[in-house]
């Protein structure tokens, strides 16, 4: 499908983390005071909708309420909660287009309470899906979008009834799959590009200690996936298409950038959300075709950005902020 102005559609999770920091974790039946308290807004899907938005335009032009390269849909759920407005307010000021996202009755916003213990840094984590889970199983996808990207926090049947309709349509599709949840084989079939993580990669492919990535990412080429991008964290991006192991060629790999790791929240969204620019800017004319060398370059750079800053959202880059290779 080719569109002068791509648009991605992130159908995936809003969750709003209420975050407290405390010296000791409290004992059953004890309060303590905390360190400190803060409310972010977060959630695979939310996470990923932003690093797209900021990823495809500048500061400036987000400061002049100027649209970017991309239009960015989020799709997906918040409940009926003082939560939900702020919310959504807060990703239109990133320039998100928010018309898809439902507003359930008697539904809370999707909500994670973090206990983050200050001196080890370790967090407990009890999450509240709430509105995510309610997200019906219907064609959530507008007709115009070029590039649909989808996470697994929200329920698999919502995933699968969207990728169905997207494969209909011809839109490319990009799938992260996070948390990692086992996937009918025909998930993986005509998939255009999957980007995985270590532990998601060695989970879904049925390799529990992968000792070569090629064993891993030949596992889901052979079931249908056009591109498989596996990030390793500090290590970088290991890398193959169909098109070369049809031809026998190897896959890449290319390092991360040496940079001062502060914080590696949301590198991972920061990843996915530039490399979904870059297949969303390929589908803008039929003659600009994707250069997959090119995207991971940029979503390489952008991560690398993200992790020399703390914070989830918060240290997701815009497009001007991103230095080159
Ligand atoms: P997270 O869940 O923390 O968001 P993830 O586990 O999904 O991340 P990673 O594989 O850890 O994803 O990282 C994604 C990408 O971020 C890497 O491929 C790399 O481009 C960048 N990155 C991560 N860690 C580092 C690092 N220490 N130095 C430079 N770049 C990094």
């Amino acid at each position: 499908m080719t569109s002068p102005h791509p648009i991605i559609s992130v159908v995936g999770s809003l969750n709003v983390d209420l975050v407290t920091r405390t010296a000791r974790v409290p004992e059953a039946g004890e309060t303590l005071t905390s360190e400190s308290f803060d409310i972010g807004f977060g959630g695979k899907g939310a996470n990923q909708a932003v690093a797209c938005a900021r990823l495809s335009r500048t500061q400036e032009q987000a400061r002049r309420g100027e649209p970017g390269k991309v239009e960015v849909r989020m799709v997906g759920a918040v409940g009926d909660d003082p939560f939900a407005d702020d919310f959504l307010k807060s990703l239109q000021k990133d320039g998100l287009n928010t018309a898809k996202v439902q507003k359930l009755p008697n539904q809370k916003t999707g909500v994670a309470v973090i206990i983050v213990e200050s001196h080890t840094g370790e967090n407990r984590i009890l999450f509240s899906p709430g509105a995510n889970y309610a997200v019906p199983a219907t064609n959530l996808l507008q007709d115009d979008t070029s590039v649909v990207l989808f996470q697994l926090e929200l329920p698999m049947e919502v995933v699968l009834c969207n990728m169905k309709v997207a494969r209909e349509r011809g839109v490319q599709i990009i799938l992260n799959p996070a948390p990692a949840v086992s996937l009918p084989d025909d998930a993986y079939q005509g998939l255009d590009h999957l980007i995985v993580n270590e532990t998601e990669a060695a989970m879904l492919s049925g390799i529990s200690n992968p000792t070569s990535w090629n064993d891993v990412a030949t596992v889901f080429v052979r079931r249908g996936v056009r591109n498989v991008i596996i990030t390793l964290g500090a290590e970088g991006v290991y890398y193959q298409t169909a098109q070369r192991y049809a031809r026998s060629q190897a896959a890449k790999v290319l390092p991360a950038r040496k940079v001062k790791v502060v914080d590696t929240t949301a590198a991972g969204d920061t990843f996915v959300g530039a490399y979904a620019v870059a297949v969303a800017q390929s589908t803008a004319t039929s003659s600009s075709a994707f250069e997959i060398d090119a995207a991971i370059e940029l979503a390489n750079c952008a991560a690398s950005e993200t992790v020399q800053k703390k914070g989830a959202q918060s240290a997701i880059p815009w497009i001007d902020e991103v230095r080159g290779p």
